[in-house]
């Protein structure tokens, strides 16, 4: 197989990157940033992308620079737990740990773990054709390239999906998301937990993801959203005391911003000789914390699928099918945790908490276990 081209160099690109390099093929990478920003925020990586990250000898610098979390806690108001993923049972079965990092380090440990790779900055893809086993990308710029596989891992809007497929949907979860990272100093007991508390149509996480620094997460309903500045002390207003002093100790500056939406889940993943990957593919919503986690996943897979096969369309066949219901059933999940989690009705609010406080313990660690194992 010829050299294969990569468009974006996200955590799924890069990850594509690392894992098709470690197979012996020649990659290249274009990306539309003209450098890579130290975005303000965190990210979780659970133990299936970490069993990745292990396999592509990435995980040891992961876990270096970030931090270990051993419990996956959705608390009231009061700080009083209804439900509590604890991983330890995890992380001795599948001998990894969950860890919660700067966006910016796993960027640059990704990065270092490319090599001599050549990535493109700077170029924005507008479209692609195929034609009798060449693809031609057209970029912004106004200037073309030719490729022979492609690779498509240029997130929720890609480009490259809409050039392969028409009637694609994005859906609106109607809910906008504030993060940042503070220095706040919180109690030690939530050095290794990441909690989530759920109130009435608003929602507040957060985790370590350094000794000093705390990554967090603050969700609103969109029908209450007025204004990306918004005093976030006021909406969180009736929090514990913690949220507060997170709030607090963020620089403004680094706030990020965003509506949430998810890509409702597509037929198929592949047209000829180009394949999507990550949120290109199968962007979720983000409750389950599992948007990068199914990238890395799908990462793998492709590149294990183009190492065993020949045929390029029976490589992509085979990887849709190792990958999709997963992704599929992650998207589902996340979903409906996000209408729950942030309910706006008084009384579905009081039952969620009931019912998720009554689960049994080995539903919930059903339902971890189907997120956390590869099944390929
Ligand atoms: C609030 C929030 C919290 C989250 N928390 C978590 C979490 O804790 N754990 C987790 O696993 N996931 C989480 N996610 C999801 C995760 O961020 C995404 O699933 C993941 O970043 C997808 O990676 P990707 O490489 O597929 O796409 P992206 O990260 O979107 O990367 C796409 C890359 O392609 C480039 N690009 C875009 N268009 C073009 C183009 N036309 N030409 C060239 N380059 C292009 C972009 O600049 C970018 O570098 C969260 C998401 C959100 C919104």
């Amino acid at each position: 197989m010829n050299k294969i081209t990569i468009i974006g160099a996200g955590i799924g690109g890069l990850t594509t990157a690392i894992a098709l390099i470690q197979k012996g093929f020649e990659v290249e990478i274009f990306e539309n940033s003209p450098a890579f920003k130290k975005a303000g925020s965190g990210i979780n990586l659970a133990i299936n992308a970490m069993q990745i990250y292990k396999e592509l000898g990435v995980y040891d610098d992961i876990l270096l620079q970030g931090n270990y979390t051993n419990s996956m806690n959705a608390l009231n108001k009061k700080l009083k737990v209804l439900t509590s993923a604890k991983l330890q049972k995890f992380e001795e079965k599948y001998k990894v740990k969950t860890v919660a990092i700067h966006r910016a380090s796993l960027h640059e440990i990704l990065l270092n773990h490319i090599g001599n790779t050549k990535i493109h900055l700077n170029k924005k893809l507008k479209s692609l054709e195929q034609n009798n086993g060449n693809v031609n990308l057209v970029f912004e710029d106004g200037t073309s390239h030719n490729a022979t596989l492609v690779i498509g891992a240029d997130g929720i809007h890609s480009n490259v999906r809409k050039s392969i497929f028409k009637n694609t949907e994005l859906r609106d979860a109607k809910q906008v998301c504030w993060r940042g990272i503070s220095k706040a100093r919180i109690d030690k007991k939530y050095k290794k937990e990441l909690n989530e508390i759920w109130g009435k149509g608003n929602r507040f996480g957060f985790v370590h993801i350094t000794p000093e620094e705390v990554y967090w997460f603050g969700l609103i309903n969109k029908d209450k959203f007025k204004s990306k500045d918004e005093d976030l002390q006021q909406i969180f207003s009736d929090y514990p005391q913690t949220v507060k002093n997170i709030i607090a100790e963020t620089d403004k500056k680094e706030i990020l911003c965003n509506e949430i939406w998810d890509l409702k889940p597509i037929d198929k993943w592949y047209n000829g000789n180009v394949c999507l990957l990550g949120d290109a593919a199968h962007a979720t919503t983000p409750n389950l914390g599992q948007g990068a986690c199914q990238a890395i996943e799908s990462a793998m897979a492709l590149s294990i699928c183009l190492k065993e096969e020949n045929n390029i369309e029976t490589a992509f066949y085979k990887y849709q099918l190792i990958r999709k219901e997963k992704a599929n059933y992650v998207t589902k999940t996340s979903w409906l945790l996000g209408k729950m989690a942030q309910s706006n009705n008084s009384i579905i609010c009081i039952l969620r908490n009931v019912i998720t406080k009554l689960t049994p313990k080995f539903i919930t660690e059903k339902q971890s276990e189907k997120i956390l194992k590869l099944n390929f």
